[in-house]
């Protein structure tokens, strides 16, 4: 028997866990107390580890299509394959008509984070599309143009924070989004605790709701309009009080004269929020001794999401919670990728160009995937007819997914790296599975640095990989050295298969801000002393880093890009010209559940058995008015398409709003999960609309589709 300290991969949180094996056998995983961060946290996905591990219907050889069948291949002629795949369709059709999808499980894995930026630059093709852009865009273009690079995201300082306002987010089921926070709900409960308050603003009374202080109900996709309403209380009663951000912030005066327009009055039909309510808030925000505004998917993942992230942060700036204890502040990790993002001319990287179809605005070198079916179908120089993905299930993760479904059905060539034939990867003629999680090293590149206190874990793997097995960044490598012109790169792309990820870790570890440098055993850290801390190091509450670690080009903080200031005319013309939504429509939003983050833990079985989970909530109040029952089959038919899914009455609902979880929709041919075929539900983006994206960042907007409930059979 043997016991493993490892971080949790499967989410954001980075829980440190226990894994005891017997041989190759997983017996049992549970907290690990001694870990700096989550003290012991664990939720239940946690299992889900070592499922994914003994799955049967994970891939562990490559395959490739031959007719309507797959066949197993060696890794040579796989490697052979993808790359003549790829080359064959840029030569017809030029580079351009190769397109390349970076799915959620990239961020989790060291290696494929260490490659992943080579090999997509190898792949030279402007149409590189990731799931940033139907999640957290605008918090990236956000900190880009406020605090100049994309990774400046400000953290709620939860665990020193006498004030929490809460918009769109359920850190007592995520453990944090952006804010990595295991064991998110005993943090918030700590707060009222210790004499603080918490607010959540959500259409939903959340599990977060179920804890805080207040809870108020919003239109979705309002949010933006609360927020300058807060502001506005904020400017108007001389509430505000940047402190010792003054001296490095601009465009406080723009902001000031920006918010005036919006007293809550204007906006409380709009919002659904009284404007007593409003006013509340804002004060009680800006008296707090400590306080932080944090928002997330339901903020981002809408129409505004890049004017309502950009206003939590200004809301902050105002009231001196910027880089402020207690406020939100910006980890120091001990890996720090942040470079700078402003190009030498000073411009953000966003919008440098635009899709080619619809002409969204790209960001950090990818397009938003909202884009992606319309690449694929619409002909012309440029279109897209073959694919790359990592991880990922776009087909059920993005906006109209069933017109992405038919259109992957008609590309000339795709090559999935991924261990799983789910709704998207059923679609490709070649698959080059990775290694199981667990037979992976890793280190949290990302999460580290969105985590509410400063730590440093390194996770050796707990099994060794089969030898005919391939890590990611071995696939990902090969490639990308045979793609590579010229000896320099295929030089570098042999190196990098000597070295691996350890060696390109421990380095970045010696040069970080915690760094032992290049002596072999000076003090500090290095891959050598996270291995001799096994529960991870930890280096200290968040801490003041401002001016300093402001990475825009003049080092100032900019409290009103123009482009958010621009985008106030649409928000207006949307929500307060003449033209503004009924407020009879019924408006779609998602949800998360404890078990399920993404579709692919849709195949542990100990996580979807029971109750069915995929289930539309809604009103009491709105089904009598539709004559709809609980627990009956209901149509939901929204902008591209029509499901069927039971009805689930709850007064947690806010009456115009109904909710259903995402990363559902199983059981299509050619599909190989059979535990989520079992339990199908149907999928969200069967219905959500891929022209409704955020004008401004080109992130999908989900949340607030307008939608048609109606019984069966009903017309
Ligand atoms: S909260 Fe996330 S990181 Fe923690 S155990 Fe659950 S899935 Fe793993």
């Amino acid at each position: 028997m043997r016991q493993h300290l490892r971080t949790c991969t499967l989410c954001e949180a980075m829980c440190g866990l226990v894994i005891t094996t017997e041989g190759d056998r997983v017996t049992e995983i549970r907290g690990d107390a001694d870990d700096p961060l989550s003290k012991g946290h664990i939720c239940p996905k946690a299992v889900a580890l070592q499922d994914i591990h003994t799955d049967p219907d994970r891939i562990r050889h490559p395959m490739k299509r031959v007719g309507d069948r797959w066949e197993r291949i060696g890794w040579k002629e796989a490697i052979d394959l993808a790359v003549e795949g790829i080359q064959r369709v840029q030569r017809a059709h030029g580079n351009d008509a190769i397109a390349a999808y970076v799915g959620n499980p990239t961020v989790h894995s060291l290696g494929a984070m260490l490659f992943v930026g080579d090999f997509l630059r190898a792949l030279r093709t402007k149409n590189r599309f990731s799931a940033t852009s139907v999640d957290q865009l605008p918090a990236h273009v956000a900190a880009m143009f406020m605090f100049g690079h994309a990774l400046l995201i400000p953290i709620p300082d939860i665990d020193r924070t006498d004030h929490l306002l809460i918009l769109g987010a359920n850190p007592a089921v995520s453990n944090g989004s952006l804010m990595t926070a295991p064991g998110a709900a005993e943090r918030i409960k700590a707060i009222r605790a210790r004499g603080g308050r918490v607010v959540v603003v959500d259409p939903r009374r959340t599990e977060t709701a179920a804890l805080a202080d207040a809870h108020h109900a919003i239109r979705p996709g309002s949010d933006a309009l609360l927020l300058l309403a807060l502001l506005q209380v904020i400017f108007a009663e001389s509430l505000a009080r940047p402190g010792r951000l003054t001296a490095f912030t601009d465009g406080l005066d723009t902001l000031r004269e920006l918010a005036l327009r919006f007293p809550p009055e204007r906006v409380a039909a709009a919002t659904g929020l009284s404007a007593d309510a409003m006013r509340s808030m804002a004060r009680d925000f800006a008296a707090a001794p400590r306080a932080a505004a944090y928002g997330r998917v339901g903020v981002s993942m809408q129409e505004f999401g890049g004017l309502a992230t950009w206003l939590i942060s200004a809301l902050n700036l105002v009231c001196g919670r910027v880089d402020a204890e207690g406020g939100v502040m910006f980890p120091t990790p001990a890996v720090d990728i942040r470079r700078a993002d402003q190009k030498r001319d000073g411009r953000p990287r966003f919008a440098r160009w635009t899709s080619r179809v619809r002409g969204l605005p790209e960001f950090a070198g990818e397009l938003p995937v909202a884009a992606l079916s319309e690449e694929i179908e619409s002909p012309g120089p440029g279109q897209v007819r073959g694919f790359v993905t990592h991880g990922g299930n776009p087909v059920l993760s993005t906006p109209d997914g069933g017109r992405l479904d038919r259109a992957l059905a008609g590309l000339e060539f795709y090559v999935a790296i991924d261990f799983y034939l789910n709704e998207t990867t059923r679609h490709a003629h070649l698959i080059l599975p990775p290694s199981s999680p667990l037979e992976r090293e890793h280190y949290d590149l990302i999460f580290h640095g969105l985590a509410v206190r400063d730590t440093a874990k390194y996770s050796p793997p707990v099994f060794d990989k089969a030898d005919d097995a391939r890590h990611e960044w071995e696939i990902m490598n090969a490639i990308t050295t045979r793609l590579s012109t010229g000896w320099r790169a295929r030089l570098r792309g042999a190196l990098r298969d000597l070295g691996g990820p350890s060696w390109m870790l421990d380095y970045a570890l010696r040069r970080g801000p915690y760094g032992a440098g290049l002596r072999p055993r000076g003090p500090g850290l290095s891959l050598r002393a996270l291995k001799e801390a096994p529960h991870g190091v930890d280096l200290g509450a968040l801490k003041p880093s401002f001016p300093a670690a402001l990475r825009t080009k003049d080092r100032r903080i900019h409290a009103a890009p123009a482009i958010f200031v621009a985008d106030i005319a649409r928000l207006e013309a949307t929500w307060l010209g003449a033209a503004a939504p009924a407020s009879d429509a019924l408006l779609l939003i998602g949800r998360r559940t404890l078990r399920s983050s993404n579709s692919w833990m849709h195949n542990v079985e100990r996580l979807v058995r029971g109750k069915d989970r995929c289930t539309l909530l809604m009103h009491p109040h709105d089904a009598t008015a539709r004559g709809l029952h609980d627990g009956a089959a209901v149509r939901v038919t929204g902008g591209v398409g029509t499901i069927t899914v039971p009805l689930e009455l709850s007064s947690d609902m806010m009456p115009g709003v109904v909710s259903l979880p995402h990363g559902w929709g199983h059981g299509r041919p050619g599909t190989a999960l059979r535990v989520a075929a079992a339990h199908r539900g149907v999928s969200i983006n069967d219905v959500t609309d891929a022209r409704r994206v955020d004008a401004l960042t080109g992130n999908a907007a989900f949340s607030g589709e307008p939608v048609r409930v109606t019984a069966i059979g009903a017309r």
